[in-house]
């Protein structure tokens, strides 16, 4: 047991005080609801980002198919152009040739309606991807625009409670100078293990810490016990302070 001048046992109470408030706000500060948002947002901007990125390749692939099936096109017309002026050249003059050509002057049409009936295909299913691709990069635009706010927020939030921590470290440098080492490093060991709190006042014979009624025998004792001695809690073994509503 450690012994204590009593001045320095009330001080620790004021210590805990400001104590508490810090961990209050150190909790805040990882607990801001922007927190929470923004990491939800990061996983939903992940999922859109993945989308978009597939509907970006698929506007991709699809443009290729539509040259080439332009490309297709092209080249059949070209020659069902050429059979057409050398129909109506009047170079080709045996009926026979004037009949393949004029043969393969139909097939060449029935080619071209079947080519831009798929390339109509594509230009449809492109349409399709880069209108999915537009509301994905929309999607993400706004995504991005809401993390910019929510991030403007919580670091504003951050800063108010840094300098609220900043504030409250300053109150308790010059509290603990005064208070002996030993005292304070029980206090400092307490409080690590049992949630924030190492000291607590009797108020009304119940202890402030884990909030139980000092029973009878324990009160004998703690009456018996000289001013200077630093008492702990049966039940929380928190340092016990006597205050003068302590009801000893
Ligand atoms: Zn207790």
């Amino acid at each position: 047991m450690i012994k204590a001048d009593p001045f320095a046992q009330l001080k620790l109470l004021d210590v805990q005080a400001v104590d508490s408030r810090l961990a209050q706000l150190h909790h805040q500060r990882a607990s801001l609801p922007q927190i929470a948002e923004l990491a939800r947002l990061a996983e939903e901007r992940t999922t859109v980002d993945n989308r978009a990125r597939d509907a970006r390749i698929e506007v991709e692939d699809l443009s290729t198919e539509q040259r080439k099936a332009d490309a297709d096109v092209e080249q059949v017309r070209t020659r069902r152009t050429r059979d057409q002026q050398r129909v109506e050249s009047g170079q080709v003059t045996n009926p026979k040739d004037l009949e393949r050509i004029q043969h393969e002057m139909v097939s060449l049409e029935r080619r071209i309606a079947s080519l831009e009936d798929s390339e109509l295909e594509i230009m449809e299913k492109l349409e399709e991807a880069q209108g999915r691709l537009d509301a994905h990069t929309a999607e993400l635009a706004e995504l991005d625009a809401t993390v910019a706010t929510l991030t403007a927020e919580r670091d504003a939030r951050w800063a108010e409670i840094d300098a609220e921590l900043a504030a409250g470290e300053a109150e308790r440098a010059p509290l603990t100078d005064d208070l002996p080492a030993d005292l304070l490093a029980l206090y400092d060991k307490i409080r690590d293990q049992r949630g924030g709190v190492g000291a607590a006042a009797i108020h009304r014979r119940e202890c402030q810490g884990c909030r139980l009624s000092i029973d009878n025998a324990e009160l004998a004792v703690i009456r018996k016990a000289g001013v200077d001695t630093v008492l702990r809690c049966e039940e929380c073994s928190r340092i016990l302070v006597r205050t003068g509503e302590s009801g000893l």
